[in-house]
């Protein structure tokens, strides 16, 4: 893929509308087919599919790319991506064939709902349930901070069915399930969160992806690592964006006789800001080495990348509306970019979930062979 025509759409068609999509809480939905004629809602797959075949850096850098222009398209865009691939590594021929193409060409927005009021980090611990007869599935139940919910046609939603946690395939006009706009978020508000309740909501009972009990893991597995991926690629686009509004202010504001850029506590936090963002890059580097998002290394590199990535974007955002003074209070892409870096820091596993995985996973390799 070209990267400098991947730049160009971004700054001509994406960014010019990221703060009002923000401040109008609507997500561009006239990008979609243009999303969908660039190859990029399932870009892992083959071009005959609809998708670009990438490479994971070259997947990384399109989301880098993305997170530059708009963090509600960035998401929008990873969750095409990652309900196209559950489907194509675990879905079955009939499921593959009949949401797969719909999803590439656009004409079916897809969303993830895992997330339940009583239920966020302790994602194995569900509630909603299901109950398997001849031919249907009924789904009871609440999911909450749904990206997409709004718009969406296609749910992949977590059940506990015969006690298992499950994947289920569930189309908006399903009978039983009702959808509630949520509003007036901190951040991604262009991202037309909703919850879903629903109430003996009936779906055809060949809807399980992969099978009984294939919920979180693998399907779940799956699904946040290509999330978090896409997450930590996005946080150095938005750093990027940051730093340049930044440096040019430094170089032309003057005070005390001199440009900002001569004083050296502004020189420090320009130092931290490029070193940091550097140190993310090589990280996702990293995480692009694992040939695939399955293995335990994959993960593992992803939730490295994914947990210092978003803290760095928490922090360089802070920091280039510090170095802007009032003028960074009242930069409507500063403070977007701002908030939605906040929310980096939560969604796909909070900033301290990954801490604790981080560290459980070298634990238990320095128990098994006494290293990292
Ligand atoms: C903009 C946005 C979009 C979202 N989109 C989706 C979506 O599309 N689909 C979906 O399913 N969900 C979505 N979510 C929900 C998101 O996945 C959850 O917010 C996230 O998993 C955290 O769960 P929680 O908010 O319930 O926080 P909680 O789990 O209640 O955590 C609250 C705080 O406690 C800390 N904490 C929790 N457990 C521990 C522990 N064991 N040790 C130390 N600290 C702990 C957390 O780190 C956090 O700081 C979205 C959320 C937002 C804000």
């Amino acid at each position: 893929m070209n990267m400098q025509e991947v730049q160009k759409f971004v700054a001509e068609r994406i960014a010019p509308a990221a703060n009002e999509c923000d401040r109008t809480e609507q997500f561009p939905m006239d990008l979609v087919v243009e999303l969908a004629q660039q190859g990029w809602l399932v870009a892992l797959a083959d071009e005959s599919l609809g998708g670009r075949n990438l490479d994971l850096m070259n997947f990384g850098e399109l989301f880098e790319l993305l997170g530059r222009g708009c963090g509600s398209v960035r998401a929008m865009v990873m969750l095409q991506n990652m309900v196209a691939s559950l489907l194509q590594r675990w879905g079955n021929e009939e499921q593959k064939q009949k949401w797969i193409p719909g999803i590439a060409g656009g004409q079916i927005i897809a969303a993830f709902a895992l997330s339940e009021p009583d239920v966020g980090s302790d994602a194995l611990n569900i509630k909603a349930s299901a109950v398997r007869s001849a031919n249907e599935i009924k789904l009871n139940g609440k999911k909450t901070w749904i990206t997409l919910g709004q718009i969406a046609h296609l749910f992949i939603v977590f059940a506990r069915l015969n006690g298992k946690h499950t994947a289920f395939l569930v189309p908006r006009e399903s009978p039983g399930l009702e959808v509630f706009p949520i509003s007036s978020m901190l951040g991604l508000r262009a991202a037309m969160l909703a919850e879903l309740r629903f109430k003996d909501c009936r779906i055809p009972g060949e809807n399980i992806i992969g099978g009984i009990g294939f919920g979180l893991a693998p399907v779940g597995t799956l699904a946040l690592n290509i999330g978090r991926y896409s997450i930590a690629w996005g946080c150095l686009g938005m750093a990027r964006v940051c730093l340049d509004i930044a440096m040019r202010h430094v170089l032309d504001r003057q005070q005390f006789g001199t440009a900002l850029k001569n004083f050296q506590l502004v020189q420090q936090k320009i130092a931290d800001m490029i070193v940091s963002i550097n140190a993310a890059r090589y990280l996702c580097e990293a995480a692009a080495t694992v040939g695939s998002f399955e293995s335990r290394r994959a993960m593992m590199h992803i939730l490295q990348a994914k947990y210092f990535a978003t803290t760095m974007v928490a922090r360089v955002t802070s920091d280039a509306i510090q170095l802007c003074g009032a003028l960074g209070c009242r930069n409507e892409t500063l403070q977007r970019l701002f908030r939605d870096a906040k929310v980096m820091e939560i969604i796909e596993g909070t900033t301290q979930i990954h801490q604790i995985k981080i560290a459980e996973f070298a634990i238990h390799e320095y128990k098994r062979k006494g290293s990292f």
